[in-house]
């Protein structure tokens, strides 16, 4: 059986060529990116480049790139760290209901520790509820977080009125763009954001590495410490093969987004066209969305058990759901979009990616309908 991996929202393959351009790395550039001898000085020129590559990918200049463990210890950092360096009388937070976790959770850890953390609403279209936004800031917001684009229903967030609204105040705004980089031309200046955080796993390159961008002025406390690496904003000796994936992946993905997007815009449309005429699926969000994703509603249907049996079946989707000590959670993005509970419980997440050819899809859509039809007549 030839397996099918449709779940590139959660993670993607090392692009050979990333890999091309990291081998040589772990082979031999062994040296201290912070030695002064020829060994560090080595690793110091190719973590430079790198950044620039990183900075240039998003309109930023190379001092305005830190790098990370990802985009998990980027939102992190920037949270925490803007909180750190907040003036008492700025210091509440605002983040979007259906930001990624890495959001979310650190903001609900803040709120624990003693912070002002307020949530923004979303739409039933999964997008933020600007209104919403404008009534919760003041002039004690120090930050608003809105991701770019949404992981699970793909739907690609209004970042111009969030920057209006958010600056307007004086609050920093910080957009998750971990799941818009590679899909969407990203911009640090259009629309203007302060904190932006990025992965290197969602693009083709490795795991474990992302970047912070940290506007030049924009005052933020590191989250780590230790050495002085990347200018006493991140500790610790850097990831040299790392960071050289990184930058690889980035050029990748430069080259050819907008041909890929288009591609990858028309399988997506297509697998979802065919669920929902022969499946009785249910679209979830709206335009515009990131090419790749869908999230789609099967009635009747337990989203778990179908992934599950998708996967028997040699097709990997996932549930918006996350699954935290043995129980399912029930999507947080899809239950603050409104949906009904039932609607929640059986909703999928399809996500293409650079490997997915028109033949996977037909092959894909196949298996999904006679999983779904099998579940409807209790024929598990
Ligand atoms: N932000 C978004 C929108 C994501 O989709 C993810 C990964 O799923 C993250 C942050 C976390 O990134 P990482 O896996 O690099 O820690």
């Amino acid at each position: 059986m030839e397996r099918i991996y449709l779940d590139f929202n959660a993670t993607t393959p090392l692009d050979p060529r990333v890999l091309e351009a990291m081998l040589p790395v772990l082979q031999s550039t062994f040296g201290n990116a912070s030695s002064i001898h020829w060994f560090g000085q080595r690793a110091r020129a190719l973590v430079e480049e790198a950044r620039e590559t990183v900075a240039a990918f998003v309109g930023a200049e190379s001092g305005e790139i830190v790098f990370t463990g990802g985009g998990t210890e980027s939102d992190n950092a920037a949270l925490r760290g803007a909180l750190a360096a907040a003036s008492p009388e700025r210091r509440k937070v605002l983040v979007s209901a259906t930001d990624h976790h890495a959001v979310t959770h650190t903001a609900e850890a803040l709120r624990r520790e003693g912070a002002s953390v307020v949530v923004i609403r979303s739409q039933t279209n999964g997008s933020v509820d600007l209104e919403d936004l404008a009534a919760k800031l003041d002039d004690a917001t120090l930050l608003v977080a809105v991701m770019a684009a949404n992981n699970e229903v793909g739907i690609v967030q209004p970042s111009e009125q969030v920057a209006q609204l958010a600056h307007a105040r004086g609050a920093l705004f910080l957009s998750d763009a971990v799941q818009a980089a590679g899909k969407l031309p990203l911009d640090v200046n259009d629309p203007p954001v302060d904190l932006m955080a990025l992965s290197a796993h969602k693009l083709y390159g490795p795991k474990g590495v992302g970047a912070l961008y940290v506007r030049r002025g924009t005052r933020i406390k590191p989250l780590i410490h230790g050495g002085g690496q990347e200018r006493n904003r991140r500790a610790g000796t850097e990831n040299v093969a790392a960071v050289v994936g990184f930058a690889a992946a980035v050029r990748l993905a430069s080259a050819d987004m907008a041909s890929e997007s288009r591609r990858l815009r028309g399988l997506r449309d297509r697998i979802e066209q065919r669920l929902v005429e022969r499946a009785g699926a249910e679209r979830n969000g709206e335009e515009p969305r990131v090419p790749n994703t869908a999230s789609l509603s099967f009635p009747g249907v337990e989203a778990e058990r179908l992934v599950m049996a998708l996967d028997l079946a040699g097709v990997a989707v996932s549930t918006g759901a996350a699954c935290s000590a043995g129980a399912i959670e029930p999507s947080h993005v899809l239950k603050a979009m409104g949906l009904p509970p039932a609607r929640v419980q059986s909703s999928v997440r399809i996500s293409l990616g650079r490997s997915t050819t028109p033949d996977e899809i037909d092959e894909a859509a196949a298996r999904i309908e006679k999983a779904v039809e099998r579940q409807r007549g209790g024929n598990v």
